[in-house]
């Protein structure tokens, strides 16, 4: 008998699990803390607990518009308009999908062909990696500037005749970094420049810490050219619910709601008009969302650096990437040291590596996430305090 054929797909193969689920896994193996994995331990707004609850029970409980629905693609428009000071038109631009997740690779099989580039700011969040492969496009990652600063002219250097388009991640995971109008400004005029599309996720286009999010929609030039990726699971802490949402350029809708069509028919029905209700609330929402976020961020920054962990305050998302060489062992890998403050110090983190082509540039890094209840970190603060005084 031949080899057999009963085997994974080559394109499977050329990826592995996600670390920070592996991390969680593992987490919960030790009984350790998790400040790996991106989600709230903090319960989701009452108010849109209750509003999902009577969507169900009213039974809307049937697929929703494949695109999504009307009320939901309606509200998208209202919040774009008050709180991006952007103008969409919901009927032609918005897809919505089970999650950011999903819209990322909806959009990217949507609109680009097999071979074709994109350049992704090093590090990265990622699930950009295994994108590229399930949508047969080459992410050329391209390393930021000192500070984790954008490095526009690396990226010119980067790209060639096959590029097509760029993927921006503002407020950045894993570096906490929200890129300024002026890195910003800089990136579009290349993206105009070199004709490229730009696929921005903007999911944590709530959790900055100063300022305000500037979407680059409003950018001149970058209407025809900009898919924004965003959705429900962190501005609203439903991380569970899959609620993600694209706005795309008029004429790249079409392509990208077939794809999304044939993907996963649609997200759930009556939590899409659970945020449909939640995205029409005034800035009160927000203002308090920021204001604990900003407690959190304080107890996480000042628990690590008082743990021998240096940390720079991040001014978004809720992530914190510290340099750990002062804790590590001669040799030690990012692996080996996250693993080992599971299981000596019961604390789980992802290691810097993910977020890395190549393992070597994150060898000295760990990200944790500050998205817990001040408890659970003051929790994780004595554990790691109490570790690195043994
Ligand atoms: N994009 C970024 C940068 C993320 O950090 C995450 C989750 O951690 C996602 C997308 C996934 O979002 P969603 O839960 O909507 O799929």
């Amino acid at each position: 008998m031949g080899k057999s054929d009963l085997r994974e797909s080559k394109k499977a193969s050329r990826f592995s699990e996600s670390v920070i689920r592996e991390m969680s896994r593992v987490a919960r193996e030790h009984n350790a803390i998790n400040l790996a994995q991106g989600f709230p331990d903090f319960p989701a707004p009452h108010a849109l607990k209750e509003a999902a609850v009577k969507w169900i029970r009213d039974d809307l409980n049937q697929y929703a518009v494949t695109w999504g629905s009307n009320r939901l693609r309606a509200s998208i428009g209202t919040y774009m308009l008050k709180r991006r000071g952007v103008s969409i038109d919901p009927d032609a631009q918005v897809t919505v999908c089970c999650g950011a997740t999903e819209a990322m690779i909806a959009a990217m099989m949507g609109v680009l062909d097999p071979g074709d580039e994109f350049l992704v700011p090093e590090p990265f969040y990622e699930n950009y990696g295994p994108d590229a492969i399930l949508a047969d496009a080459i992410p050329l990652f391209v390393p930021m500037g000192d500070g984790f600063t954008l490095d526009v002219d690396a990226m010119r250097k980067a790209s060639g005749p096959k590029t097509r388009a760029v993927v921006l991640n503002t407020p950045h995971n894993p570096t906490g970094r929200v890129f300024t109008r002026a890195e910003l400004k800089e990136l579009c005029e290349f993206v105009i420049e070199r004709d490229l599309i730009l696929f921005t996720d903007e999911i944590y286009e709530e959790i900055l810490y100063t300022g305000d999010h500037h979407c680059p929609l409003l950018e001149p030039g970058m209407a025809e050219r900009t898919i924004v990726i965003s959705g429900a699971s962190k501005t609203f802490s439903v991380t569970g619910w899959r609620v993600g949402w694209i706005i795309s350029p008029p004429n790249m809708t079409g392509a990208i709601r077939k794809v999304h069509d044939f993907l996963t028919v649609g997200a759930p029905a009556p939590l899409q008009e659970a945020v449909a209700e939640a995205l029409l609330w005034g800035d009160d929402y927000y203002v308090k969302m920021r204001e604990e976020y900003r407690a959190r961020r304080s107890v996480m920054v000042d628990g690590l650096n008082a743990a021998g962990f240096p940390c720079d305050v991040p001014e978004g998302a809720y992530y914190a990437m510290v340099d750990v060489r002062e804790h590590q062992r001669r040799e030690e890998t990012d692996v080996e040291f996250a693993m080992r403050l599971v299981t000596d110090a019961g604390v789980a983190t992802v290691p810097g590596s993910s977020f890395y082509r190549d393992p070597e540039d994150g060898k000295h890094l760990v990200r944790f996430c500050y998205a817990k209840k001040i408890e659970t970190l003051e929790a994780a603060n004595s554990r790691l305090l109490r570790w690195a005084g043994t």
